[in-house]
């Protein structure tokens, strides 16, 4: 006889899962998978080239395209140098709070799901249900791609995507795109007594910087004060500067790693090109003046997709059904949503929790927001009985 395991219980056998972005999460997966196979639902592993992780795609319901695909990815943010109360890897509960890594993001909704497929598995659905469950999301958010390219090929295309980030259940139909570089200066070494005789990258480097910086205030000068997104313009920002050895030396190389968070629409990668161009126009040929050995290079870290909002979408309104809003918000974090929506297919993010809580030490989800996901999933089921 199956056991039926309820939110709480999926959530504490997720959570006792490491599955940190860097290691392999086919544990959690293989669980998952009999979890759903001792209940007679069928599910599909999508694993990545190295077959170190792999993505899963369950269905309840009648075969063939469309559906609601419920989406949640497995992978959480490491625990390394923060300071937890409890061991980041066992549910623990404290008064209303579940405490746990990846609780609020986004366990907790792949748990909340689980328990809701295998407990509609025997109802007449006439629209089928898919969950999927990726991997890589916190680092590249590319863990999902495999599988959205098998869509309309071994695998249905939805009709929907529900993407279950922590957003307090509220519907949200938007996030900005973003793009992350590495940009690597190499120059020539030199004595600092005579710094003409190298090329040095750290003036090289704070070249780059200035030009970002002059990108990001014509953004901020054409702010749109309607926007829904907070900051209402796209930003350019730099986090990482790194270069030189010792103060005599003229530097031989320096690294910087910048992004773009760009309103949904932009044309991100014209931007990348004009600071690409500015880099081997303007900069490059002060380093190569010295030393034409000097090289300038580009590595993406990763590129995410926008979601952009759909007025009355066909997953918005299914949403706010399900959820009793009569409003959308858009949220401050990149996700998943986007790479469904660059697919064709109607996408919004509404999941348990509080991204306030998400990549902390202590992260919790409160056991009311279980609830209400139980009860926003309870109205999608009875919406796919009924027909949609
Ligand atoms: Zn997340």
């Amino acid at each position: 006889m199956a056991e039926f395991l309820s939110s709480e219980a999926i959530l504490a056998r997720l959570v006792s899962f490491d599955t940190v972005s860097s290691k392999s999460n086919l544990d959690l997966i293989a669980w998952v998978d009999s979890y759903l196979g001792s209940h007679g639902i069928r599910s599909q592993r999508i694993t990545d080239p190295l077959a170190a992780k792999a993505s899963l795609f369950a269905t309840i319901g009648p075969e063939g395209a469309g559906g609601i695909c419920l989406s949640g990815h497995s992978d959480v943010v490491p625990v390394e140098g923060q300071a937890w109360t409890s061991d980041p890897f066992t549910l623990t509960r404290r008064g209303d709070k579940l405490f746990g890594r990846g609780s609020a993001d986004m366990k907790g909704y792949i748990a909340v799901c689980l328990a809701k497929m295998v407990a509609n598995k025997a109802t007449a659905l006439t629209t089928p249900v898919h969950l999927v469950i990726s991997y890589d999301e916190e680092t590249t958010c590319e863990g999902i791609l495999p599988t959205i390219a098998r869509f309309g090929h071994d695998l249905p295309k939805p009709r929907a995507v529900l993407v279950g980030e922590p957003s307090l259940m509220k519907v949200a139909n938007g996030h900005k795109s973003a793009v992350g570089y590495f940009t690597c200066f190499k120059g020539r070494e030199a004595h600092s007594s005579k710094p003409s005789d190298g090329a040095n990258t750290i003036v090289a480097g704070a070249m780059l910087v200035a030009e970002i910086e002059r990108l990001a205030a014509q953004f901020r000068e054409r702010a749109d004060a309607t926007s829904p997104f907070d900051p209402p313009f796209t930003t350019l920002h730099v986090g990482v500067f790194k270069g030189g050895v010792a103060r005599n030396i003229v530097p031989l190389d320096t690294m910087v790693n910048w992004e773009i968070r760009a309103l949904p629409g932009l044309d991100m990668q014209a931007v990348v090109d004009s600071l690409c161009t500015h880099a081997n126009r303007v900069i490059l040929p002060y380093l190569t003046a010295t030393a034409p050995e000097s090289a300038i290079t580009h590595e993406r870290q990763f590129w995410l997709n926008g979601l952009a909002p759909e007025k009355d979408s066909f997953a918005e309104a299914l949403a706010l059904r399900c959820s009793g809003g009569n409003h959308t918000i858009v949220v401050p974090y990149g996700s998943e949503a986007g790479q469904f929506q660059a697919a064709g297919i109607s996408t919004i993010i509404c999941g348990p929790g509080d991204i306030a809580q998400a990549h902390k030490p202590d992260e919790w989800i409160a056991v009311s927001e279980l609830r209400t996901c139980e009860a926003f999933l309870d109205r999608l089921f009875e919406g796919c009985r009924a027909g949609l």
